[in-house]
């Protein structure tokens, strides 16, 4: 290899994938494997104390996510990665080596559904706590973080209206506290949104959403820059000695592969949230033509909004890849090649059209996910966001006169003919 940077394209296909050592398979392989044999009992107690890297049992390590693991790591820029059973899993690892009883983190009010449900009901079984702020304001940010906060936490372009955060000026705030800044960046994949590269220490993914990209995998990631000092007195579990690994500071051992290596030796060990290798190999695959498909998403995102935003039937269309989108500006700095397929647009008829809608598409799919091949709605006052108040739907972009859309790979002018009979039929 010369030593030029390769592209992000070479990166997707070849970066943690290498031709089968023993087999020459040019794929990587499904390593359907739980455990490993080790060469000798000196070896075995090596791997067993963390002084040399190597499989175990696949609840902690196997090859096959372990070659994602690089893949993602690679593509968010990050010192090292884990992979685990979902998204929600995911940010539960991220939070695991910062929180305890009592401390808190300071979140977006802007997030999916399921993870407004996390933080704001089932973390206090921890005894962690979460504080929701409006993230466009600085002041209040800054002002919710206190002595127990122990991070900061936003998504890069926010389900479901498809709003752009402002990573810089958080991650200013989180440095100036001396907190990680987390970002799930499931709706914007690396392709759009690098958020090391504008100050996040952690980076969580649903791995179900494009980054696997056709609707067949439920997992989760997590990526660390590498670049937080967790010696700063505030997160005794990576500082300060690990009784369960004869006294091992994870920090002052691993330096900035701290974090990574103790999601895997006490996170997946002790929560065992691990992803499967199927999974595992499935995400590879679909990983290999991200940037294709994330281009294809953004255009046919932006004609079907374009069309949406001129009808009359149609109150408002949030997609801020729409020049009268006040996240607009935002887009050449956070995400300059696109705002991902996520966006909702809302009824002037109300709840009950909105309804009818959904149940008069026929090429759109009704189902709880996105970032499909196929394109998605929902009505998320009535399913993803119905656990939350009203308030906290109107907060977080789920109104229930509002419509979320996941812009699938179809041809965009027979995605517009669907939502334009269909707009019909629920008499808009
Ligand atoms: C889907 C999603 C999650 C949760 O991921 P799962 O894989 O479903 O557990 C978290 N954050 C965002 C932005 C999501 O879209």
């Amino acid at each position: 290899m010369t030593d030029r940077t390769p592209g992000f394209d070479t990166l997707q296909i070849h970066a943690g994938a290498r031709p089968d050592p023993a087999t020459g398979a040019r794929q990587t392989p499904i390593y359907q494997s739980t455990a490993y044999v080790f060469r000798d009992a000196d070896h075995a107690a090596a791997l067993f104390n963390l002084q040399e890297v190597g499989y175990i049992y696949s609840r902690l390590t196997n090859p096959t996510v372990a070659a994602l693991q690089e893949r993602m790591a690679t593509l968010e820029g990050g010192a090292g990665a884990v992979c685990c059973s979902s998204g929600h899993a995911a940010q539960i690892m991220a939070l695991f080596p910062l929180m305890g009883p009592g401390l808190n983190i300071v979140t977006s009010n802007r997030l999916y559904g399921g993870t407004v449900t996390q933080f704001s009901q089932t973390i206090k079984r921890f005894g962690w706590s979460a504080k929701f702020v409006d993230t466009e304001d600085l002041d209040a940010v800054e002002a919710a973080i206190d002595d127990n906060t122990r991070a900061l936490f936003c998504e890069a372009i926010a389900n479901p209206g498809g709003y752009i955060t402002d990573l810089d000026a958080l991650a200013a705030i989180a440095d100036r506290h001396g907190i990680p800044l987390i970002v799930d960046n499931t709706t914007a994949t690396p392709y759009l949104c690098r958020p090391i590269e504008h100050g996040a220490t952690l980076v969580v993914h649903s791995l179900t959403k494009y980054l696997t990209g056709n609707g067949t995998v439920t997992g989760g990631a997590i990526i660390d820059s590498g670049k937080f000092n967790w010696s700063n007195g505030k997160f005794p579990s990576l500082s300060e000695p690990e009784p369960a690994y004869h006294g091992l500071k994870f920090h002052e051992t691993f330096g900035p592969l701290a974090f990574t290596f103790h999601s895997i030796a006490i996170g997946l060990r002790d929560l065992g949230m691990t992803l499967n290798a199927q999974a595992a190999h499935y995400t590879l695959m679909g990983i290999e033509t991200l940037s294709l498909r994330m281009e294809r998403h953004c255009a046919n995102a932006v004609k079907v909004a374009e069309w949406l935003e001129k009808d009359p039937r149609v109150a408002y269309v949030t997609y801020a890849g729409l020049p009268s989108s006040p996240y607009y500006s935002r887009m050449s700095r956070i995400c300059p090649k696109g705002a991902s397929s996520l966006f909702t647009f809302s009824l002037k008829a109300g709840y009950e059209a909105c309804v009818k809608l959904i149940d008069s598409v026929e090429l759109l799919s009704h189902v709880a996910n996105l970032g499909d091949t196929r394109s998605l709605i929902i009505h998320s006052a009535s399913t993803t966001h119905r656990q939350l108040t009203e308030a906290q739907q109107i907060a977080a972009g789920a109104a229930p006169d509002v419509v979320r859309l996941s812009i699938g790979l179809e041809n965009a002018d027979d995605i517009i003919a669907d939502l334009d009979q269909a707009l019909t039929k629920a008499g808009a």
